[in-house]
């Protein structure tokens, strides 16, 4: 069976360095909020070429924390809308909402799965006080024009860059597009640690340090309260593995990538839609850094039954839209045509830096031998 991800051997790569990290932590004695994450969030910082980076316990938290320092500097309050994108992986949502905010959707575009930026003006109000674009998929947002768009109308922008770790844009990486950026290193994303994880960072000096308290109880000095802060903090093992994967983000991006352009090169088949063509890949290199190679085909449960026949497994991101959830009963019955066309359509083919030649070239041989 070719894997969708192998994350036991993308981990076993490291076997060595995680076992002396592991060991370095151990002896130490001192398991939060210590030197590795000091040094992890020093690193990461830099690779993303932001003034802050401030570690916490998942993507999740990281979004979330954003928008709560946000309100605690005065920027937000109870309420106030935020816009996302109604295709995505449902925490860029719950992020909104579990901040005691409104998250108001915005479908993205078919060609690209990302939020419409051309959809975004009629959503703006009043209240609204942010955009939150995701980076779906690995493929960055059309950030110059939310970046306008958010200058004119006096809005915060966070990046959701939970899929999207090392993006770049021209010469900046993506959690320095925006005013504040969330990172998930949940173990599947391209920068996963060996368990949760996940960081925030920032050029907003104020932000930073209002969040560096928030994910340690509202607490700058110990046991003394500022706010009514979370228990959110990225573990010192985490963070020690951390620092020895982000060495070859990089390189792990270049592989996926290569990945990417073979299928794109290569799938023909009538029945299925690519993520993008050849000459798109070429002309944004490094905006796109392939978490996923999404592809949409008709009767999808056929198709996938047939790759795992033929033995490849796949997985869908995602099946159900955020408004269908019943976590969300009250969008239920609204349409919104494109998110719900996705959801019923795409399938992940696998993709990941320890994929051989041989198995890529067969998903291609068989996706392509795929008829009705
Ligand atoms: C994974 C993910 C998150 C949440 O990250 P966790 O670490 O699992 O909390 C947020 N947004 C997107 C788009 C994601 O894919």
């Amino acid at each position: 069976m070719i894997q969708f991800l192998d994350l036991k051997n993308i981990n076993l790569r490291h076997k060595n360095s995680l076992l002396n990290a592991f060991a370095e932590v151990l002896n130490s004695g001192w398991f939060i909020l210590g030197e590795s994450v000091k040094r992890f969030e020093k690193e990461f910082a830099h690779y993303c070429g932001v003034r802050h980076c401030i570690g916490v316990a998942n993507g999740l938290d990281a979004l979330t924390l954003i928008l709560e320092g946000y309100k605690q500097l005065g920027f937000m309050n109870n309420g106030d809308e935020v816009i996302v994108p109604s295709n995505t992986y449902i925490a860029s949502i719950l992020a909104v909402s579990k901040a005691g905010l409104k998250p108001v959707l915005v479908e993205p575009k078919i060609n690209t799965y990302l939020i419409d930026e051309n959809q975004i003006e009629d959503k703006i109000t009043s209240r609204t006080k942010a955009i939150l674009p995701v980076h779906l998929y690995g493929r960055l947002c059309n950030m110059e024009a939310i970046n306008a768009i958010a200058k004119e109308h006096q809005l915060r922008v966070i990046e959701d860059c939970a899929q999207s770790h090392g993006a770049r844009l021209d010469e900046l990486t993506c959690g320095n597009l925006g005013d504040a950026a969330g990172f998930s290193f949940y173990p599947g994303k391209n920068l996963g640690a060996l368990g949760d994880g996940g960081a925030v960072t920032t050029n907003n000096d104020e932000l930073a340090e209002v969040i560096i308290a928030l994910r340690n109880y509202g607490s700058h000095k110990k046991y003394e309260n500022l706010y009514q802060g979370a228990n959110s903090r990225l573990d010192e093992i985490q963070a020690a593995f951390l620092s020895i994967k982000l060495k070859d983000l990089d390189n792990d991006n270049r592989l996926r990538r290569s990945i990417a352009e073979y299928y794109t090169d290569r799938i023909q088949n009538e029945l299925i839609a690519l993520p993008c063509s050849k000459q798109t890949i070429i002309a944004n290199l490094y905006s796109h850094v392939w978490h996923i190679y999404p592809i949409r085909v008709k009767q999808r449960e056929m198709f996938q039954k047939y790759l795992s026949e033929n033995g490849i497994q796949t997985v869908i991101h995602y099946p159900i839209p955020p408004h269908k959830q019943p976590a969300y009963a009250e969008w239920n019955s609204l349409s919104y045509p494109l998110s719900e066309q996705i959801h019923e359509e795409i399938i992940s083919l696998p993709i990941s830096p320890v994929m051989k030649q041989e198995e890529v070239e067969y998903v291609c041989k068989v996706v392509n031998s795929y008829k009705l």
